[in-house]
């Protein structure tokens, strides 16, 4: 298929052609390249509310905020006003500092899962030291992943799974050493049995059990709390601690995540995203006793020269003070739920092969009309349409995330006559697609 431009992309282009000769492949993240989708990637210059405009002046819808954190749209003026009054007192001090506290105590006040949390600048981090916690816990090793679950660029996750069912890690990066590799087993989501016989052969040997509560890096891949609930009596007979990577989830599904909105208690939570209110903060949290095994207390290493810096508590403490204002999340799921209903209308009138798996403000263009619980169920060779409504939907001024496994979110600044301008183009670009 020939992808015609009807929008102007030269000065993206231009950018994209000057930025190859300072990053790898041009980019600061591989995804950001637009390898999947048509056209060179767009150079964003500006965002305001639901809508941001690129280099030649171009003007979309964003249903891609950041890959989540801006749950309150681009340059929200609470949050702005919070981080401009704190950059003027200076950006980091490297002390405890009072903003710190109350972004602390503001989480902890109103999600009774965790008790203590510690700050860090990445979702990456915050697993990376969450799963070192868990081994010092613990005292073992092994940690145990699930196929179609993405929990940032950690060596230990970069895996694979290798033949079999219930396998030994394979790296999925190169850098990433095998023998770092075999210390984490894969299993499929969903796999109740397998989980078991895993756990019976070597749970002597794991430290835990890692998940995303709500996949959302392989597709919407959302899971029935009996399977949450599962692995929280697994992890409890077998005497391994549960971490759930709530990077994605956590204040987005609802203040207390995926926890709270399943109602399942894992030992250990990571945050991100949504946590910093745009800015670079990512947290692992816990039970005191847990945390207690954090250094200076315990003797678990883990620091950070910018963690906890002002500016970005500041700017988590605004957006999660929105984020507290009564009926926030109710409205996003509300509003989420009619433009992902109205567009499965649509198609299904037409009898396009596409559904709109969502939760609270996540949703995903999923092709198909079976729902999808497990990667292995996601047909790569759908992606052909994704690229199709990609092209469509940039032409129309609707920008989705480049690849069609990644979900899209919905702000509190995207209104509902937003949305319904998105439903009318994502179905104009549905009918190009399948038509
Ligand atoms: N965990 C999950 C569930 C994520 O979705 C991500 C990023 O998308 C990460 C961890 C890594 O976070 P970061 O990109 O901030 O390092």
């Amino acid at each position: 298929m020939k992808f015609e431009q009807r929008i102007p992309r030269q000065t993206s282009a231009d950018l994209f052609t000057e930025a190859k000769e300072y990053f790898p492949g041009g980019v600061n993240s591989p995804v950001r390249a637009f390898r999947s989708v048509s056209g060179p990637p767009l150079f964003i210059k500006e965002g305001k509310g639901s809508r941001m405009t690129d280099e030649d002046d171009n003007v979309f819808l964003d249903f891609c905020c950041s890959w989540g954190p801006l749950i309150h749209g681009h340059a929200n003026d609470y949050i702005e006003g919070k981080v401009i009054e704190t950059v003027r007192k200076g950006t980091s001090f490297g002390t405890p500092n009072r903003m710190g506290n109350r972004l602390g105590k503001l989480i902890l006040d109103n999600h009774p899962y965790i008790e203590r949390i510690r700050f860090v600048s990445s979702g990456t981090e915050a697993v990376m030291s969450a799963i070192r916690l868990a081994r010092g816990v613990t005292g073992k090793t092994k940690i145990l992943k699930f196929d179609g679950c993405y929990h940032g660029h950690v060596d230990s996750l970069l895996v694979k799974a290798g033949s079999g069912l219930a396998t030994f890690g394979t790296s999925s990066s190169a850098g990433v050493p095998e023998a770092v590799a075999k210390d984490t087993l894969i299993l499929p989501l969903n796999k109740p049995e397998l989980l078991e016989e895993t756990l019976g052969k070597y749970a002597d040997d794991i430290a835990c059990i890692i998940v995303e509560p709500v996949p959302a890096n392989n597709g919407l891949l959302i899971q029935d709390k009996e399977w949450l609930e599962c692995l929280r009596a697994k992890a409890d007979k077998h005497n391994v601690l549960l971490i759930f990577d709530e990077v994605i989830s956590g204040f987005r599904v609802g203040f207390t995540g995926a926890a709270g909105y399943y109602d399942v208690k894992p030992d250990i939570i990571t945050f991100g995203k949504v946590i910093g209110g745009g800015f670079p903060v990512g947290a692992y949290a816990a039970s005191a006793e847990i945390m207690d095994h954090i250094s200076p207390v315990g003797p678990v290493y883990q620091a950070g020269t910018l963690s906890a810096n002002p500016v970005a508590m500041a700017a988590g403490l605004a957006a999660l003070e929105l984020c507290l204002t009564p009926g926030f999340y109710e409205l996003q799921a509300k509003k989420t739920h009619a433009m992902a209903t109205a567009i499965e209308a649509y198609a299904k009138e037409k009898g396009y092969p596409l559904h709109v798996p969502h939760i609270g403000s996540i949703f995903w263009l999923a092709f198909g009309n079976e729902r999808i619980t497990r990667s292995d169920q996601i047909d790569p060779a759908n992606m052909e349409y994704f690229k199709v409504i990609h092209h469509e939907l940039l032409q129309t001024g609707v920008y989705l995330g480049p690849s069609g496994y990644e979900v899209g979110f919905v702000s509190g600044a995207h209104s509902v006559a937003d949305l319904e301008e998105a439903v009318r183009k994502i179905c104009a670009a549905m009918d190009v697609a399948f038509g």
